[in-house]
């Protein structure tokens, strides 16, 4: 790790000073982003869209009831900097604060209505012992805060995830299927609810993916929903 990188995350365990997307110093009242960027951020409104593209990237493979992103990125853009420090700089306190903020937002759509309760996508437990924190737990926690629904730990992850970058989606697909599994100690209490999976990202979908269907395989009756803070505009 770099001196600067070093600094920077020790700084960020307490309160970031610059935003997270344009870089310039916060306000007294502001939180990792400005006012400005928050103002102007991507919005998928995929929440008020039928059939919307994260919809479709996931139909025909697993019944899924609804999906949701609250912005879009696209590599090399400010706003995937969100991203890069939610994972990578120690700053899962952003997510737990946007994610809140999603919630909120999404609030008029009805997306939460339904849903039981929130179970992220687990880190496995050497990805988390080097990361020190599961960024979809925090993101999760945001939900909750906002809705008030409960989180449980309903996935664990199986296998380590190998790196995806350079996969395309079908390879992607292959090297996910089998890596998540559900905990037999949520399998009676989870018996027919509506389940809120949630991520950071959504690209191909693949990890989702997996998830769902480790759900839907191991837990009789449940629906499942998506959500990730941010999704990958591809075009
Ligand atoms: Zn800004």
């Amino acid at each position: 790790m770099k001196i600067k990188d070093l600094l920077t995350s020790a700084a960020g365990v307490f309160m970031p000073r610059t935003c997270s997307v344009c870089g310039k110093p916060l306000d007294g009242d502001e939180k990792f982003l400005c006012r400005k960027c928050l103002m102007n951020i991507p919005r998928t409104h995929y929440e008020e869209i039928n059939f919307n593209p994260f919809e479709q990237i996931m139909a025909g493979k697993v019944p899924i009831e609804h999906c949701a992103s609250y912005f879009f990125y696209q590599k090399g853009d400010p706003y995937a900097s969100i991203l890069h420090d939610l994972k990578y700089r120690n700053m899962p306190t952003l997510g737990r604060w946007l994610s809140e903020r999603a919630a909120r937002d999404m609030k008029d759509s009805h997306f939460f209505d339904d849903i039981d309760v929130i179970v992220p996508v687990p880190l496995h437990y050497t990805k988390l012992a080097s990361r020190g924190y599961n960024q979809s737990q925090y993101l999760a926690q945001g939900i909750a805060k906002a809705t008030g629904l409960p989180v449980t730990k309903a996935l664990k992850a199986l296998h380590e995830h190998s790196t995806q970058t350079h996969k395309d989606a079908a390879e992607r697909l292959k090297s996910t299927q089998g890596m998540y599994g559900a905990s037999k100690r949520h399998v009676e209490e989870l018996r027919g609810k509506h389940i809120l999976i949630v991520d950071d990202v959504v690209t191909t979908g693949s990890t989702l993916l997996a998830c769902a269907t480790a759900l839907k395989d191991a837990i009789p009756g449940v629906k499942i929903s998506l959500f990730t803070l941010a999704a990958a505009q591809l075009e």
